[in-house]
């Protein structure tokens, strides 16, 4: 392929997968093609697995791609997108990898597309190290509601690390005008949620978690909930705090692990939920990183703790594919910054 390609260092900064995934969505918006190299070059196991190839393999597809090196391993991958078309898309990971992920690589495209699209996505739908369906749903997904981009995500199985078999199904409305996001104060907290998932695990282990948090964070019974899903859907367990604030509602999630007790997967999300409600920040750490695409789009600010490895990463793709775009950040005051983008002048 030519030499018109982007290049992009997949091992930059964060050095993970959302640089690729990041810069797939941006080469479908843009038209521009691009070349990453050093693909995960430090991770445990480098370059493409299967999460990442569906990825791939879905942008080609809502695009019409010509793409090189998609094969698993691979550091190296070339990606010429052609014109974003919609349609009713099925894509199956084959293992645990995250389909929320998958879903955020194409959903900006699908946006952009020139009719409505289905998607239904296969794999895990509650993994370690990606956000659940669930903060899909109640965190990212309404925040961008509110600017003008419409998903609707339902959850029709839970699939958990290693044994995946969830799916999701998401249906798209291309996006018309968009509205700034303008998210300075989270407002008063409105309520608070833990929910405690298991599959093929006792029942025991999710009561100790809800203990647990009820006892670090002061809620009460009638906010603690037990969620049992069916055995084969197991094993896994997922520990999910929600906290809705007037402006927006959070949510923080830790995973059961063997080998780590109870108690400390609900200190881990607990300590997490806990920073958060001390900082004065809108947006928490994780949904920081994940707004910044919206925000490209959109333009806007908002609030929140201090950029993490996987913000500064994906900005710095963003201010790749798209320099004329003015986006950075701020320190405002202790653990707060202001995150804003300006379309060009
Ligand atoms: P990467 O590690 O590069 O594959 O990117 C992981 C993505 O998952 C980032 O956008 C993170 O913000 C997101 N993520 C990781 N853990 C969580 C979590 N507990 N809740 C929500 N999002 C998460």
């Amino acid at each position: 392929m030519s030499s018109d390609f982007l290049l992009i260092d997949g091992a930059a900064g964060e050095g993970g997968g959302q640089i690729l995934r990041s810069a797939l969505s941006l080469s479908m918006l843009s038209g521009r093609a691009f070349r990453i190299e050093r693909i995960r070059a430090g991770r445990e196991r480098p370059g493409l697995l299967r999460q990442h190839l569906t990825a791939v393999q879905a942008a080609a597809d809502l695009c019409a791609a010509e793409v090189e090196g998609a094969q698993a391993g691979s550091q190296t991958l070339a990606f010429r997108p052609g014109p974003i078309r919609a349609g009713d898309w099925h894509w199956s990971i084959g293992t645990a990898g995250s389909c929320t992920l998958v879903l955020q690589t194409v959903l900006p495209a699908l946006w952009h597309a020139p009719a409505p699209s289905r998607v239904r996505i296969e794999g895990g739908t509650h993994n370690p190290a990606a956000p659940p369906a669930d903060f899909l749903q109640r965190a990212w997904l309404p925040l961008l509601a509110g600017i003008g981009l419409h998903a609707d995500l339902r959850l029709l199985r839970h699939g958990f690390y290693p044994a995946g078999g969830g799916a999701i199904e998401v249906t798209v409305t291309p996006a018309a005008t968009l509205t700034p996001l303008r998210l300075e104060q989270r407002g008063t907290l409105r309520s608070t949620g833990a929910e405690a998932l298991f599959a093929a695990l006792p029942a025991g282990i999710a009561e100790r978690e809800l203990a647990e948090v009820a006892r670090r964070l002061g809620w009460p019974a009638e906010s603690l909930k037990l969620r049992g899903l069916p055995a084969e859907r197991g094993p896994g367990n997922a520990l999910l705090l929600t906290l809705e604030h007037e402006a927006l509602t959070e949510v923080f999630t830790a995973y059961g692990e063997r080998g780590v007790s109870a108690e400390t997967v609900a200190r881990r999300v607990s300590n997490t939920a806990a920073r958060y409600l001390a900082s004065r920040a809108a947006v928490g750490p994780y949904l920081a990183d994940q707004l910044l695409l919206p925000l490209a789009l959109a333009g806007g600010h908002f609030t929140t703790v201090e950029p993490s490895a996987h913000t500064r990463s994906n900005l710095d793709v963003i201010r790749q594919f798209l320099p004329d775009l003015r986006i950075g950040f701020d320190e405002i005051g202790p653990d707060l910054w202001r995150i804003h983008a300006a379309p060009p002048a």
